[in-house]
């Protein structure tokens, strides 16, 4: 029996895992995916992540690999446009998160993680004990056998589908925001306003994010309220492709542009969780809420909860179970509670458009707001703490 199960592989549960061997836990990893895999995602490490990357010993090789993010070029309509250097010289990186994840997945297997790919967890073990329910691992399916796999602590880093929270009721789809992305990455597109900045830009109902990813191509992904049932899904190059050319700001960059590979869909985006609800089971990263990718700041939601996770786990294996749940959510609270007000307000700010074209208006009369808020939205106080 392990001490702690991990479920996906992804910097949530990589994270963790590697805090919780360091500390002398002994953990399996499982995960459906074989890796190095693909991941939907802008594929930009903001300074705030990098901060806690740095912190960990786990940066250098991101760092080297991938490119360099200075800030955020920031578009509206009717022509706004600001460029926001992150302060201080603080930095991003971009870099495909097969790779990201691939290089956090092998620190965690040199830091002692038993690591199992291609094993897909069906549901939580749940137990009675003492009259409550309490969860003591998880059943793996592969190759049509199941197999449970039991231990002390079972953290479900298993992403914004989490198959555990879902499972256990503890995570749901709200009714609003209902966005969906398509993701794509292109060869041959001109420069904007900067090459080494990220770009968002920002139109009604909708937004597009641009940033520069290794080897010269462009990772893209629009994010919109359409949803698969009215077909608009149903060949998503040609929705980019359409999104793209009727933008007056992207049409001549992605004249010539080309894909390199199919564009991937995903959504519901939003999923509201409840944190974990029983002993014997931890959240962490999207599996523990989900809402939306505009402020390009999941990655540090899912590195620092993992490693809140994998302190919370270490407390519950060595004093048990009472008030870990609670304390957990506090800590969340804390460290996050202030980055999730501040972009519950630029989306709704976002969604409505008077409210785009006020911001545009003020973003030409005060820019230095708007690049406060680009810092705010690159975690950079997290990076100054
Ligand atoms: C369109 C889009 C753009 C984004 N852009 C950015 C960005 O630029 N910067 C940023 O910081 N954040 C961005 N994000 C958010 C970021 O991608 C996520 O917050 C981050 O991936 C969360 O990491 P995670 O480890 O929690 O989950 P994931 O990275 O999703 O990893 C979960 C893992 O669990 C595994 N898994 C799932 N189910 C099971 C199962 N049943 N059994 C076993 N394994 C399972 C999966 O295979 C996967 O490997 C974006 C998100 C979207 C949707």
């Amino acid at each position: 029996m392990s001490d702690v199960l991990i479920v996906g592989a992804g910097p949530a549960g990589a994270v963790a895992g590697i805090v919780l061997a360091r500390a002398g836990a002994r953990v399996r990893i499982v995960d459906r995916a074989t890796f190095p895999r693909d991941k939907l995602c802008g594929d930009t490490v903001n300074p705030g992540t990098m901060a806690h990357l740095t912190r960990l010993g786990l940066s250098a090789e991101i760092e080297r690999r991938g490119v360099r993010i200075d800030g955020m070029c920031v578009t509206g309509e009717r022509g706004v446009a600001i460029v926001g250097r992150y302060p201080h010289g603080l930095t991003g990186r971009a870099i495909v998160r097969r790779d990201l994840d691939w290089l956090l997945l092998q620190h965690a297997a040199a830091a002692g993680c038993e690591i199992e790919t291609g094993c897909a967890v069906r549901r939580a073990i749940v137990v009675e004990r003492g009259g409550a329910r309490m969860v003591t691992g998880a059943i793996v399916g592969v190759n049509g056998a199941e197999r449970a796999l039991e231990a002390r602590v079972t953290i479900a880093a298993d992403g914004r589908r989490s198959t555990i929270a879902f499972g256990l009721g503890l995570a749901r789809h709200p009714v609003q925001p209902r966005r969906w992305a398509i993701g794509a990455y292109y060869e041959d597109i001109l420069p904007g306003l900067r090459s080494s900045f990220g770009e968002m830009h920002v139109r009604r109902g909708r937004y597009i994010g641009v940033a520069p990813v290794p080897g010269g191509c462009t990772n893209v992904c629009l994010v919109t309220p359409l949803h698969r049932g009215d077909g608009a899904f149903a060949d998503p190059a040609a929705l980019l492709a359409r999104e793209l050319a009727r933008d007056p700001r992207l049409r001549d960059r992605f004249a010539d542009a080309r894909l390199v590979a199919p564009p991937v869909v995903l959504g519901p985006l939003a999923v509201d969780g409840d944190g974990a609800a029983l002993d014997g089971l931890l959240l962490a990263g999207d599996a523990a809420g989900f809402i939306d990718p505009m402020t390009g700041d999941g990655l540090r939601f899912a590195v620092r909860g993992g490693e809140l996770a994998a302190h919370a786990a270490l407390r519950a294996l060595e004093h048990g179970w009472t008030g870990v749940a609670d304390q957990l959510a506090l800590k969340r609270r804390r460290e996050f509670g202030g980055k999730w007000r501040f972009n519950r307000v630029l989306r709704a700010l976002v969604a409505s458009p008077r409210a785009v074209a006020a911001a545009a208006r003020g973003a030409r009369l005060a820019p230095g707001a708007l690049r406060a808020v680009i810092a705010r939205a690159g975690d950079c106080d997290v990076a100054c703490a």
